[in-house]
C-alpha cells in the first residue's frame, strides 16, 4: 500500500532552503531561569527556528524525573516572548494536546514511545482534531517502518497537514556505537515513498554521546533530511535527564558553523543516487569492522590477564606464526592482497600486545 500523505509547509524556511529546520533545546524543561538563559544564546545563532523542552518526560524506569508538567508552558511562552523563538513540546495524551492547544505552542511532537502504540496516536489524532499546529511524529522505539507511516497516517487523517517526521533511530540489542541504530534506509524510505514530508533528523537521541552529535548531523544532511533536533542545555553535565547527549548553546553554534551544506540536485535528491546507497553500505561494514576489532581486542585483554595470574610470556612467537599464515590464506582466498592481509594483521596484533603489556605491568 502507498503513502497518500496530505503534507503542507510546516516552516518557510523549507520554501527558501536558507538553512535547515533548526530545533533545540533541554531534553527537559527544569526552571523557567534554564529555559531562558540556554534560549536567549540558542537565539543568537540566528539558525534555531523552535526551542524545545520536554514537560513530560516518558522514562524508561520508574522514580526518575518525570517532567515539570504544565507549569512548563508558561516558562515556554516567556521563552517566545524574550526571544521571539517558536516553541515546542512533547505529546503523548489527549490531555497534553489540550493544554498545547490551549497556551498556543506552534509545535509538537509525538515522542517515540508513544509512537509505538496505535492507541496512544488514535487518542492524540483525535485531540488534535480541526487544529492546524504543527506535528512531528518521532519514529517508533523499534524499527518497524509500518507502525512510523501508520501513526502519520493517524494524524494526517485527523486533519493536520503542517506534517513531518523525526528520525531518533532505533533500538537494537546489539549496537554499541550508537544508542539508537540510525538505520537510514528507514527514512529513506519514506522520503521515497513520500517525497513531500519533512524529515528532521534528531542526532542527539541516535547518538547518546555528545561528540557524536556532529558526525551524525553531517550525515542527515548530506542525505538532503529537512532539519535536525539537537539537544541543548545551559549545563548539559548537570542536566536531569539525557546529560550525556546535550551540547551547550556555544557548542551548538560551533557545531553549526561546521556544517556543510551540500548543494540540492533539483528534484533528484543526493540520497537516491547509486553513489549515497554505496556509501551507506560502506559506513555500515566499517561500522561492523570497528565493532569486530573491538571485540576482538577485549578477547586480547582476557587472554592477558590469564597469562598474568599464570605467570606466562605474552608473546608466543609459534602462535602469531599459525595466525600469521592462516589468516594471509583465507585473505588471499577471498580476494585480499598479501601485503594487505600482512599489513592489516601486523597492526591488529601490535594493538593486541599493547594491551596485554598494559595488563602485565598494572
Ligand atoms: C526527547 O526528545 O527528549 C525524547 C524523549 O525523545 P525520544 O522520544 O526520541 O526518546
Ligand atoms: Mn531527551
Amino acid at each position: 500500500m502507498g503513502l497518500d500523505l496530505k503534507i503542507e509547509n510546516i516552516d518557510n524556511n523549507l520554501q527558501n532552503a536558507k538553512w535547515p529546520i533548526l530545533i533545540s533545546g533541554p531534553c527537559s524543561a527544569e526552571s523557567e531561569q534554564q529555559m531562558l538563559s540556554t534560549a536567549i544564546q540558542l537565539a543568537e545563532t540566528g539558525k534555531v527556528s523552535y526551542f524545545r523542552a520536554g514537560l513530560w518526560k516518558p522514562r524508561t524506569r520508574p522514580g526518575a524525573f518525570e517532567g515539570v508538567g504544565a507549569k512548563g508552558l508558561e516558562w515556554l511562552k516567556k521563552v517566545r516572548e524574550v526571544t521571539g523563538l517558536k516553541i515546542s513540546t512533547e505529546v503523548a495524551k489527549a490531555e497534553h494536546v489540550e493544554l498545547c492547544l490551549e497556551a498556543g505552542l506552534d509545535m509538537i511532537w509525538i515522542g517515540a514511545r508513544t509512537s509505538t502504540n496505535p492507541f496512544s496516536i488514535q487518542e492524540v489524532a483525535d485531540a488534535l482534531r480541526g487544529t492546524d499546529i504543527t506535528v512531528l511524529v518521532k519514529n517508533p522505539l523499534n524499527p518497524d517502518f509500518q507502525l512510523w507511516i501508520g501513526a502519520l497516517e493517524r494524524i494526517n487523517r485527523a486533519g493536520v497537514k503542517k506534517l513531518g517526521a523525526i528520525h531518533r533511530g532505533f533500538s537494537n540489542y546489539d549496537e554499541k556505537v550508537f544508542r539508537n541504530s540510525p538505520m537510514w534506509d528507514i527514512p529513506i524510505e519514506l522520503k521515497r515513498q513520500c517525497p513531500q514530508i519533512p524529515i528532521i533528523t534528531d542526532p542527539s537521541h541516535i547518538t547518546g554521546k555528545r561528540e557524536l552529535v556532529p558526525f551524525i548531523s553531517q550525515k542527515a544532511l548530506d542525505l538532503n533530511m529537512d532539519g535536525l533536533m539537537i539537544e541543548s542545555h545551559i549545563t548539559p553535565d548537570i542536566a536531569w535527564s539525557d546529560n550525556a547527549q546535550q551540547v551547550t548553546p556555544a557548542v551548538l553554534a560551533q557545531i553549526i558553523k561546521e556544517l556543510v551544506l551540500r548543494k540540492h540536485e533539483g528534484d533528484n535528491p543526493a540520497f537516491k543516487t547509486q553513489l549515497e546507497k554505496l556509501r551507506l553500505e560502506i559506513d555500515q561494514y566499517d561500522n561492523d569492522i570497528i565493532k569486530i576489532i573491538s571485540a576482538r581486542m577485549n578477547v586480547a585483554a582476557k587472554i592477558g590477564q590469564y597469562k598474568r595470574d599464570n605467570e606466562v610470556t605474552i608473546l608466543q612467537m609459534n602462535r602469531w606464526e599459525q595466525i600469521l599464515n592462516q589468516r594471509v590464506a583465507l585473505g588471499e582466498a577471498m580476494g585480499l592482497s598479501n601485503s594487505f592481509m600482512k599489513r592489516m594483521l601486523q597492526l591488529v596484533h601490535q594493538e593486541s600486545i599493547r594491551i596485554q603489556t598494559d595488563i602485565m605491568n598494572a
